[in-house]
């Protein structure tokens, strides 16, 4: 029970990794906010008593602001954001995206980390202190993991927990972002869907060393210790969940025992 007693709030726990990461922390103890466009009612229904789902825009500043009071309100205060909803905005190119594209790909995935990090620390540091977690991705480290505004909007999430983190100081708030490689959730599932149709299913996840793709769960437990005390001294970090993908530059790989010669 490593979350007994914390209250969280999660943002995209309608499906993927959110949908995880609440089932995660409530087993672990967790009294839950859930927040998502439309289904979040759902996991929080599957969870039980101790979490109420929302219909919530995570890149709203109103909504944002009304999580953080249901949880005050419903269970006494806040110790754990997770930040995580987002958009792909599908893999139009630098020349084919419109600047509503990047407006609106920048207000869910890069703005809504922030609002969530502007009205979730205060509560957090009420209660002598906790964990901010945002989803970044691989696609923040570098090109070729998704359009040109998601991977700006989530190299700007990397670069929003290092700032948050050293203007937190002395607040006891920690603030550290995850970067997942690919994972089959629904932003992904026209990815593994054309894949699969084409017959090339076992292709997916081959270019990183553990050669398949990632779970959701994967995710949620890299986001549980984040949460947790046990990640007491880790802040201002984006942690890479990745499999190795971005642990290489793309030469041709070796299997493994085969020598370079
Ligand atoms: P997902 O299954 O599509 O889950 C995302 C959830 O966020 C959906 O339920 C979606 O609702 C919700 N959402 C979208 N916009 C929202 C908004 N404005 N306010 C509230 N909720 C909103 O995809 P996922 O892969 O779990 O995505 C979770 C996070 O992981 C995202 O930040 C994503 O960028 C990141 N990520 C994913 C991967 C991957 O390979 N899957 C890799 C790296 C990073 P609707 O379904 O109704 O739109």
């Amino acid at each position: 029970m490593r979350l007994k007693d914390k209250v969280a709030i999660v943002t995209g726990a309608g499906s993927g990794i959110g949908r995880a990461a609440a089932m995660l922390f409530a087993a672990e103890g967790a009294k839950l906010i859930l927040a998502d466009l439309d289904n979040a009612d759902e996991t929080a229904e599957a969870i039980g008593a101790n979490a109420r789902g929302y219909a919530a825009d995570a890149g709203d500043e109103d909504s944002i602001r009304r999580l953080v009071r249901q949880a005050e309100e419903h269970f006494g205060g806040l110790d754990i954001m997770f930040a995580n909803a987002g958009i792909s905005g599908g893999l139009k190119g630098i020349f084919e995206q419109t600047p509503e594209d990047w407006q609106e790909i920048l207000r869910v995935n890069l703005i809504g980390p922030w609002l969530a990090v502007k009205h979730a620390a205060p509560a957090i540091k009420e209660r002598g202190g906790g964990s901010i977690i945002c989803t970044a991705s691989v696609a923040g480290l570098r090109a070729g993991a998704g359009g040109p505004a998601y991977s700006a909007s989530k190299a700007g999430v990397i670069s929003l927990v290092e700032t948050a983190a050293a203007q937190l100081v002395g607040s006891n708030v920690r603030v550290n972002a995850i970067c997942p490689g690919l994972i089959e959730t629904g932003m992904t599932a026209p990815i593994y869907q054309w894949a699969r149709d084409k017959g090339r299913g076992a292709s997916i996840g081959q270019l990183n060393p553990l050669q398949r793709g990632g779970e959701p769960d994967e995710i949620a437990k890299a986001a549980l210790f984040l949460a947790s005390d046990e990640s007491s001294y880790v802040n201002g970090h984006a942690m890479v969940v990745d499999g190795g993908l971005s642990a290489s530059h793309p030469f041709r790989k070796l299997a493994y025992g085969q020598t370079a010669a």
